[in-house]
This record gives C-alpha cells, sequence and structure tokens, in this order.
C-alpha cells in the first residue's frame, strides 16, 4: 500500500491537549497528506464536529474540561442517518476498566502513545482504506 496516497486527502480530526503531540500528529499525517484540524479539549472536539463532517476522529482520552469518553459519548449521542465516524482513543496507558468504558460510549479502536507510527498507519488503514 502506498502510505503517500492512500490517506490523500482526509479529513481527520485530533483532539489532543498536550501540544507536543498535536506537533507529533500535525508532522505525521502531513506526510500523509491528510487535512488535519485540532481539538485542545473535549468541548472543541464537539464544536468541530458539529460544525463539519470528519472521516475519522483521533480522541486523547485524558482532556481538560471534558475528557475524550464524554466527548465520544455526545458525538456518538449526536450521530444520526446512519453515519458513524470511526474514533480512535489515543492512550498513554489504559486500565481494562478504562478500556470498557471507552467501549462503551463507542470507540472504535485504541493507539497507545508513544505512537508507533506502524501501528498508526495500520489502524488508519482499518477505517479509512475501503
Ligand atoms: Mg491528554
Amino acid at each position: 500500500m502506498d502510505w503517500k496516497t492512500c490517506f490523500t486527502g482526509k479529513k481527520i480530526l485530533v483532539a489532543e491537549d498536550d501540544p507536543l503531540g498535536r506537533e507529533l500528529m500535525r508532522d505525521i499525517l502531513g506526510l500523509m497528506n491528510c487535512s488535519v484540524q485540532f481539538a485542545e479539549d473535549g468541548n472543541q472536539v464537539i464544536e468541530m464536529y458539529q460544525k463539519e463532517p470528519f472521516d475519522l476522529i483521533f480522541m486523547d482520552i485524558r482532556m481538560p474540561n471534558k475528557d475524550g469518553i464524554s466527548a465520544t459519548k455526545e458525538i456518538r449521542a449526536a450521530e444520526k442517518d446512519g453515519k458513524r465516524v470511526p474514533i480512535i482513543a489515543l492512550t498513554a496507558s489504559i486500565l481494562d476498566e478504562d478500556k470498557k468504558n471507552c467501549v462503551k460510549v463507542g470507540v472504535d479502536d485504541f493507539i497507545s502513545k508513544p505512537i508507533l507510527l506502524d501501528e498508526l498507519r495500520q489502524k488508519m488503514a482499518k477505517y479509512l482504506v475501503k
């Protein structure tokens, strides 16, 4: 698979409160020619999600104001017409209990931090390449 072209133009929303984490995702997703936007907390994610559709959301679980679990829950509740945006949680370390809660609110998948390029590409392909 040609990673430089298969994600070209995909609209990705990255929710991440850590500036370095955002920078890293900007660099990686930029190399993949994705169209990337950033949210710094759960409230911003909801705001941006309501404005326009995205092909994929990367959701940091631990964020101020509104965490990734609450934000995912709200997005799933707002979805209609059978549309469902893939949500991949970004997690530094996750307990089984947290993971269960993520799945319960509608998180589709997980990527552990520090982010490994191969894992990221594989998960993106799973949800973005038909
Ligand atoms: Mg965080």
